[in-house]
């Protein structure tokens, strides 16, 4: 049964709202129904609020999820995965962006984004930056290629400090594993950086000056957001925001 219009495959409570801000926004103005599947939400990382508990943490990082939902009005429906995040996972001396990758991992979650879900259109991150739990949400999708279409969306802040080259060869990668052919969409917008940086400021815990930075030189990078979408979802994203 298709409850939404499509779901997003947020690896962190951030990530849907600073890769995808401003697109969730304009949709939200348009009243389209979609989800936000946060994947791993049990987490102790708040590197700007110290001595806090898990729970504490994970409370907390839940209320700046709720604040940026406050402008999405009812358009947004959101689901927690329950997963353990990577230190905590891995133990806290991981590097999270060199951890190597665990297919056991990836099939666990991909069971859990097709349960709750409610639509066969995904957005999932293309693991920029190569950060180990956004690597295993874009497997976990992935996998689940013959019966959900697919756009990937560059993951901010990463795709502002990470090379041109990286990028492409992330996306490279990207189209290989769901064999698929990758279209890019530009969500663009005139007041890129201003839109990134009101919703970036949401995430304190995990968001400071130097995070800012690299939020506002993606913006600036790519006037806006981009997603590379197969045809599927390409055209349905297209007709969502009128045909743009
Ligand atoms: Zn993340």
């Amino acid at each position: 049964v298709k409850q939404v219009a499509f779901a997003v495959v947020s690896p962190h409570r951030d990530d849907a709202a600073l890769s995808l801000g401003s697109l969730l926004r304009r949709l939200g103005r348009r009243h389209v129904r979609f989800r936000i599947l946060n994947c791993f939400t049990v987490s102790d990382f708040a590197p700007y609020h110290s001595g806090l508990t898990t729970e504490q943490v994970t409370r907390l990082r839940r209320r700046e999820d709720r604040c940026f939902g406050r402008l999405l009005g009812r358009s947004v429906s959101w689901r927690s995965l329950h997963g353990v995040d990577a230190p905590l996972r891995r133990g806290a001396d991981v590097d999270i962006f060199r951890a190597p990758f665990d297919v056991t991992e990836s099939n666990a979650l991909a069971r859990r984004i097709e349960a709750a879900a409610g639509a066969d259109l995904l957005l999932v991150p293309l693991a920029i930056g190569r950060h180990i739990d956004h690597l295993v949400a874009r497997r976990a999708a992935g996998s689940l290629r013959s019966t959900h279409a697919i756009a990937f969306f560059e993951d901010i802040p990463y795709a502002g400090t990470t090379a041109e080259t990286d990028i492409r060869q992330t996306i490279d990668d990207a189209a290989a594993e769901t064999k698929r052919i990758l279209k890019p969409l530009t969500i663009a917008s005139r007041n890129a950086v201003a839109e990134k940086d009101a919703i970036a400021r949401i995430y304190r815990s995990q968001i400071a000056a130097e995070e800012l930075e690299e939020v506002e030189r993606a913006a600036r990078r790519l006037g806006g957001e981009r997603l590379w979408a197969d045809d599927v979802a390409f055209a349905r994203l297209t007709a969502l925001l009128g045909g743009a």
